[in-house]
């Protein structure tokens, strides 16, 4: 399969996260996007998945009310959604599900404490698409607040030190594509330290990395469609506990994918 997939349709509608999965390796991104394979959730994805809805919840109420719900009601959905994510969840060896819940459910503490009032929320989880460099693109934006801020909520392992590439091109395509947006946006990592932090990352969205998106996303779509999807195994990301695929990949490429 790797030197000749022909499909034409193959990379014609792009999004950010299909543009940073080919960056980092082709071949998980024909696995998920050109077979169409769902990669196993783990118990931090679930964590992740579950703490996004809630927080989804309680602003699209809240565009309604004016109010945010109490911390301790969205804690309690956070387990109720927490259950439905990892149903068919392959849990890592040092996950446990308890441990998770409760983690969860202090991050879902966390973020309404220290962030929640004082957003004004426009729109949520907003169905966006346009074209970028000529290709055509969509995504999904978070939360567009009232002052046309674009601000995405994350959870991660550990402080974040800047806002990654894989990020920044989200959030500039989001910036791009996305009516009312003023270009202003707004990072939220809820990290998952023994003392859980809210780091708060703003930037703003200007002509430098406009064009890098409207070089990034024709270029990519180029190279899918040219149907050679080499394995990355040197990849940080490349291993059993990071990729999902990583079955697959053995057996279509061979060697071992390290744990
Ligand atoms: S196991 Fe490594 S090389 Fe294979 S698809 Fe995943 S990230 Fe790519």
């Amino acid at each position: 399969m790797t030197a000749a997939v022909v499909d034409t349709m193959l990379g014609e509608l792009l999004s950010p996260s299909q543009v940073n999965t080919f960056l980092s390796c082709p071949a998980k991104w024909y696995f998920r996007y050109a077979l169409g394979l769902r990669e196993p959730t783990t118990g931090a994805l679930a964590l992740g998945t579950a703490f996004h809805s809630v927080l989804a919840a309680n602003f699209r109420q809240k565009m309604e009310t004016g109010r945010d719900l109490p911390s301790e009601t969205l804690q309690e959905s956070f387990t109720e959604a927490f259950a439905i994510a990892v149903e068919d969840a392959e849990f890592r060896e040092d996950e446990e599900p308890a441990a998770l819940i409760e983690t969860g459910r202090t991050l879902v503490a966390k973020y309404m404490a220290e962030a929640a009032s004082s957003i004004q929320p426009k729109a949520v989880e907003l169905p966006v698409g346009g074209t970028i460099g000529g290709a055509r693109v969509q995504g999904v934006v978070d939360l567009l607040d009232a002052e046309g801020r674009i601000i995405d909520c994350k959870t991660a392992a550990r402080r974040p030190v800047g806002i990654t590439p894989e990020h920044s091109l989200q959030l500039t395509t989001y910036s791009m594509i996305t009516p009312g947006a003023t270009g202003v946006c707004r990072l939220d990592t809820v990290t998952k330290t023994k003392a859980v932090q809210l780091v708060q990352q703003s930037c703003e969205i200007g002509p430098e990395e406009r064009r890098y998106a409207e070089t990034l996303y024709p270029m990519v779509q180029e190279a899918m469609k040219d149907g050679i999807y080499t394995p990355r195994r040197g990849s940080p990301l490349c291993s059993r506990r990071y990729c999902g695929y990583w079955r697959e990949c053995e057996r279509e490429f061979g060697g071992r994918v390290e744990n």
